[in-house]
């Protein structure tokens, strides 16, 4: 049987947009199971060699009788055997074994038949029937199915005792010769050679068909309707196919490379093993197609003239050789057929398209194709599935993927001889997976456990991460492997890897275990690796596979310094930083192996763009790969302006404690009353760049709301900025939350954050600043004058408030703010200074600026007034810009776009009044894109920005 097909139903979604009418039934079910497949073992105490079916069929009724005549033989001593027959109104009127009438019970769909045999006697039976066939039950809703215009019969896995009597087990292949009546304008298709047809002169006709082989009885079958016949030829071997006359230009195209398909499959399998073959095309709603041995049953949907769905008539061709030649001994392993059925899909895009087709097939359709699957609905073992699950991906695309693995795994020459000697060994048999097992460890030499065990009979899809290391001399790889999963199986893998090396391209197999392997390779020539790709051709079913390489997690750019630090790699005790400034050019070491997981470059050209990368060296002396690479431009700070204040604050409502931008902005006003200060309002202006960073003596960022915490996409910049002498000072509400790991690793070492959520905070208390008590008025009425989600910071060294709490409180008696020096400083509030009263927050920024920095001025004087205005604004080609200023010094005007980079320089001394053209150019004068600038105008003292839009 072949597989659902919703892949094939969403292309033509695609394709036609008409896909209700292709509406297929998927063929599993997605319902619990309610039953069990036949119990595998089940007792087998007799044989039948030889079915004789005598069938008459009344279309317009769905009236059927007959009589099936079997040939026995006792494997044990019997007193009875037993058939199934169930369904619709199926009776039997009567039993004969051996010619006489025999005594018979039918009961709940099994025929109890008395008999007395010694082991290896032989005898007959005859099971005349009749009635109107049902269906079998969900998940499969199949049997003996009629059309308007046609009628035909599905069995697989167990629904031939829905339509005539038999011993209906895969284990019990026979013989069986067909004589079906239907009307007489109709033609039969079925299993093996057609001997005759036999005029009834009733309107009838009988047409009789013999096989020369045993048949399972999930692969017998039949259809009729008024058919016609077009005939090809593979060799000696005969193509018969039963198509509607109208359906007859486009199988004749569908079906034109089925000789071909014969042809080179008998070289990959042995040779076809029956008598003929062929396809009976109905109008089916369930299958897509099903394998009946010799005449595969074909789905009147995917004739179209295209070859689209040539992947279905390979499939089912192969289920000749492996599903009918030789037959699972049960549906728990149906899988023994559906790998080859479904791979052989594969087989057929190699030999029609080339192998990086299959690559891609095997990939796409079937690796991919399960793993979307098995996303939806769960890991499923492959072996022994539930009923509802059989005709699932876990039984197609997951085990051809199995089968390609082993493939890998015994090498082209031994698996095509493995899968040749199956078919010798157990041709007209049947075939268990122990047995499987068995004769491909023996063509392998390979001791196989692990491989089926984790891939046949425990669920999962792993995934792989390797890390690769190279020694110089001699030549060596070194590939740390890693297999992980979802499930608890513990994968063991064998995983192609592809090395590009100055030399040229290797290619390599390396292990893989859920412990980690480690494979060491003799390189030839050069250890020097550019490039490893793993599984580059598809060969190993995986979730994800990543070669990793050391991570270089920060490189800040600082006061005439790069800042580099990275996560330990590995096992690796050593590491060497690289750095190069053409990205092109090569890399070279400019560390000692450091010990640490930091470096400091302090060898740079302010302004120079530098790339660096990181090597890890593990115990042995094996070098890593190199690691991402990461770019830096240091600067000299220039510290000549006096404050900066980010505002990242949420525009609020203004209503209770959500206030508007401009209400916290007013209140930095007051407390900053008296310092020259610019302001960078992070809503309009956006992220912040070293160079503008380095010119301010202090930063003060705040985020005095719930919920904007833009300070997380800044914290490499400020950390640079501190270590390279800068001094930030930070205040916001739960900001601590947003400051990672290396952020607090540098400036909070030791410290551990603590956070209050209840309203708690009651004031900020120190001994050696002016207290700060909250400010009613910003507080809501139901936190009864204390304010919540206050963080303190237990273990700082260096206090600057101590948290004054509600009793109870983890925060209580607590750090509240603290102040660190780590080449610049850093002072952190745990709470938002916008709460406190203003005049209190006036004081301590008196005292505390002066501090932080001693240069920090106070305006005495009346501030130099800089204004600006701009216009049009929004522009489309010119936009005049005049300043205001006291001055007479002149100041620069520049643009800057949205990202921070300097577009053009207009001037560095305009004057007052003067009017500047910006005729929305670049420095290069080409035309910037139309979009949000930035101008920028500043002195010695203060900095005013600008928003403009250009059309
Ligand atoms: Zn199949």
């Amino acid at each position: 049987m072949n597989r659902c097909n919703s892949k094939v139903i969403v292309l033509l979604l695609v394709l036609a947009g008409i896909g209700a009418l292709y509406a297929t039934q998927p063929f599993w079910s997605t319902e619990p199971s309610t039953r069990s497949i036949e119990t595998p073992d089940r007792p087998s105490t007799f044989d039948v060699t030889k079915y004789t079916v005598n069938l008459a069929i009344n279309h317009q009724s769905h009236f059927i009788s007959g009589s099936v005549l079997a040939n026995v033989t006792a494997i044990s001593s019997l007193s009875e055997i037993a058939y199934e027959l169930t369904g619709g109104s199926l009776s039997v009127s009567e039993v004969r074994v051996n010619g006489v009438i025999s005594p018979f019970t039918h009961l709940d769909g099994i025929i109890h038949i008395p008999v007395v045999m010694n082991s290896g006697e032989s005898f007959s039976t005859l099971v005349t029937y009749s009635g109107i066939p049902g269906n079998s039950p969900a998940p499969y809703n199949i049997g003996m199915l009629f059309t308007t215009s046609s009628v035909y019969t599905l069995s697989n896995p167990d629904a031939g005792r829905y339509w005539w009597p038999s011993y209906d087990h895969p284990w019990d292949k026979a013989l069986i010769d067909w004589n079906i009546t239907v009307r007489s304008d109709w033609l039969v298709a079925t299993n093996g050679i057609r001997t005759s047809i036999t005029d009834n002169q009733d309107g009838t006709r009988t047409h009789h068909w013999t096989c020369a082989s045993p048949v399972a009885t999930y692969v017998m079958g039949f259809a009729a309707a008024a058919y016609v016949e077009f005939s090809q030829q593979s060799g000696a071997i005969p193509i018969q196919n039963f198509v509607l006359p109208s359906q007859l230009n486009n199988a004749t195209i569908d079906f034109a490379n089925v000789p071909e398909m014969i042809s080179h499959f008998s070289q990959l399998f042995g040779a076809y093993p029956f008598e003929k073959y062929g396809h009976m095309v109905v109008n089916m709603s369930t299958y897509a197609a099903m394998e009946h041995q010799t005449m595969t049953t074909f789905g009147s949907q995917y004739l179209n003239g295209l070859q689209t769905y040539e992947s279905i008539v390979a499939h089912e061709l192969a289920h000749q050789w492996y599903g009918n030649y030789i037959t699972p001994l049960t549906m728990n392993e149906v899988w023994l057929k559906e790998c080859f059925a479904t791979y052989s899909e594969a087989l057929w895009v190699h030999h029609d398209e080339g192998w990086a087709a299959a690559c891609d097939y095997i990939r796409t359709d079937i690796q991919q194709y399960y793993i979307n699957w098995e996303n939806n609905n769960g890991a499923q073992t492959i072996f022994n599935p539930a009923y509802n699950m059989m005709f699932a991906p876990p039984t197609y695309e997951k085990s051809a993927s199995v089968l390609h693995m082993l493939r890998l795994k015994m090498g082209n020459e031994n698996f095509f001889a493995f899968i040749r000697a199956l078919v010798v060994n157990f041709h007209e048999g049947n075939l268990t997976t122990v047995e499987f097992i068995s004769l491909a460890q023996q063509f392998s030499g390979l001791d196989l456990t692990q491989f089926f065990e984790q891939w046949i009979y425990s669920p999962g899809i792993p995934s792989v991460e390797t890390s690769c290391f190279t020694k110089a001399d001699p030549p060596q790889l070194r590939v740390y492997a890693k297999t992980s999963s979802p499930t608890a199986t513990m994968f063991e893998l064998d995983i192609p890897i592809r090395l590009t090396t100055a030399t040229g391209i290797d290619s390599l197999m390396v292990t893989a275990t859920a412990a980690g392997f480690i494979n060491n390779i003799a390189l030839s020539g050069t250890s020097s690796v550019e490039n490893i790709e793993i599984d580059p051709h598809n060969w190993v079913l995986l979730r994800g596979k990543t070669n990793n390489v050391p991570i270089l997690t920060e490189c800040l750019s600082g006061n005439q310094a790069v800042v580099l630090s990275w996560q330990e790699y590995n096992n690796c005790n050593a590491y060497r930083v690289y750095r190069r400034t053409d990205s092109t050019g090569p890399w070279v070491q400019i560390s000692a192996s450091l010990s640490v997981t930091a470096y400091t470059d302090t060898d740079v050209v302010d302004g120079t763009l530098y790339q660096y990368a990181i090597k890890g060296i593990d115990p042995e002396g094996y070098e890593s790969l190199l690691s991402n690479v990461m770019t830096a431009a240091p600067i000299s700070f220039a510290f000549s302006h006096n404050l900066l204040v980010v505002d990242d604050t949420n525009d609020g409502s203004g209503i209770g404690i959500s206030p508007t931008d401009q209400m916290v902005d007013d209140f930095y006003s007051d407390a900053l009353t008296g310092y020259y200060y610019d302001n960078w309002d992070y809503a309009s202006q956006g992220l912040l760049d070293i160079n503008t960073l380095g010119n301010y003596r202090v930063v003060l960022w705040h985020d005095d709301d719930f919920s904007q915490h833009s300070i997380a996409n800044n914290l490499s910049l400020l950390s640079g900025y501190i270590m390279g002498g800068g001094k930030l000072i930070i205040s916001g509400w739960k900001t601590a939350y947003a400051l990672d790991n290396a952020f607090l690793n540098r400036f909070a070492a030791g410290i551990d954050l603590l956070y209050d959520n209840g309203a708690a905070l009651i004031s900020a208390q120190s001994t050696a600043y002016p207290p700060l008590l909250l400010n009613p008025a910003k507080l809501s009425s139901s936190w009864n004058g204390k304010l919540p989600m206050v963080f303190t910071f237990a273990g700082a060294t260096t206090p600057l408030y101590v948290a004054d709490m509600t009793d109870g409180s983890n925060g209580n008696g607590q750090t509240l703010a603290f102040r660190q020096d780590n080449g610049g400083s850093l002072v952190l509030f745990g709470f938002p200074l916008y709460c406190m009263q203003t005049n209190e927050v006036r004081a301590m920024f008196a005292q505390l600026l002066p501090e932080l920095n001693p240069m920090l001025p106070i305006a005495d004087e009346p501030l130099p007034v800089i204004g600006m205005t701009a216009f049009p604004n929004p522009f489309t080609s010119n936009i005049t810009l005049r300043i205001k200023q006291q001055s007479p010094a002149g100041a620069a005007l520049s643009i800057y776009n949205v990202k921070g980079q300097l577009v053009r320089t207009l001037g560095s001394e305009v004057k007052s009044g003067q009017d500047i053209s910006w005729d929305g150019k670049d420095d290069e004068r080409h035309d910037v894109a139309a979009g949000i600038y930035f101008v920028r105008v500043n002195d010695d003292k203060k900095i005013v920005v600008k928003k403009i839009l250009k059309w």
